[in-house]
């Protein structure tokens, strides 16, 4: 603990031309407590927003395995959370332990992870792990067909219209090559885009996706996201998704990242 203390006083002498993300959230952590005396041991590590401590673990799902039917059926979900997720997070902890990500929080990790085929296995698991999460609190049964607000408005502004917007993202997921992701993203301009990524990637991994920015709804379209309820036909379930989406969850993600 007082390792970290340490870790985290180093932290304001080493960022000070780092991005405005991170000077804030220095702006709101606690003063030094103790003064940098070995500098040799900030030097060796990248400066991290915060540190984690103890192993990333299987979020729970917020609702039943079945709450989603008919849209996404019962066994898929419980196979994809208990079986793919737990998965992603038990390979998370084994692939960052000894690395320097071994206390980071995840996001920081995503940030720093490159395509290097070193980094393949935190790439993948890190990504796997983030992606889930959010997934599974972007859906919910019985929400609102439509996002409202200043997250509607936006929505109209980048793609005209909500219909012009669902058919972008679809598109987007639906055209994914093998496995991936469809994406809406908040850009830097703080303007919504559509992207994809394949694999476990996501608009966060600045240094992989080929457009980075705050993800604040995103589609898994690897085949054991519907497979089993859909077979081949990925563009049902892509269209069926949208009577599960969680829209006040992604509104509150919308207004984080403005
Ligand atoms: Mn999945």
């Amino acid at each position: 603990m007082e390792k970290r203390t340490f870790l985290k006083t180093g932290l304001f002498l080493g960022i000070a031309a780092a991005g405005s993300s991170i000077l804030k959230a220095c702006q709101n952590a606690a003063k030094p407590e103790k003064a940098v005396e070995n500098a040799d041991e900030k030097a060796a590590l990248p400066p991290p927003e915060k540190r984690r401590s103890g192993p990333f673990t299987l979020p729970e799902l917020g609702y039943g395995f079945d709450a989603l039917e008919p849209h996404i059926d019962k066994m898929t979900m419980e196979i994809h959370h208990d079986k793919h997720h737990n998965g992603y997070v038990t390979k998370l902890n084994a692939a960052i332990e000894g690395t320097e990500y071994a206390d980071y929080e995840l996001n920081d990790i995503l940030a720093r992870v490159s395509a290097d085929d070193k980094q393949k296995n935190i790439r993948n698991n890190a990504g796997g792990h983030w992606n889930h999460s959010q997934f599974w609190l972007s859906m919910t049964p019985g929400g609102a067909n439509a996002p409202s607000g200043d997250l509607a408005s936006s929505i109209n502004q980048s793609f005209e219209s909500f219909d012009k917007f669902k058919e972008q993202f679809s598109a987007a997921s639906k055209g994914v090559f093998g496995s991936g992701w469809g994406w809406l993203c908040v850009g830097s301009d703080k303007k919504l885009f559509i992207t994809s990524t394949p694999n476990q990637d996501n608009p966060l991994m600045s240094n992989i996706a080929k457009a980075t920015g705050t993800p604040i709804l995103g589609l898994d379209v690897w085949e054991h996201a519907y497979y089993l309820h859909y077979q081949n036909k990925r563009a049902d379930y892509v269209d069926a998704f949208f009577n599960v989406i969680n829209w006040d969850v992604v509104a509150e993600r919308f207004k984080a990242a403005m």
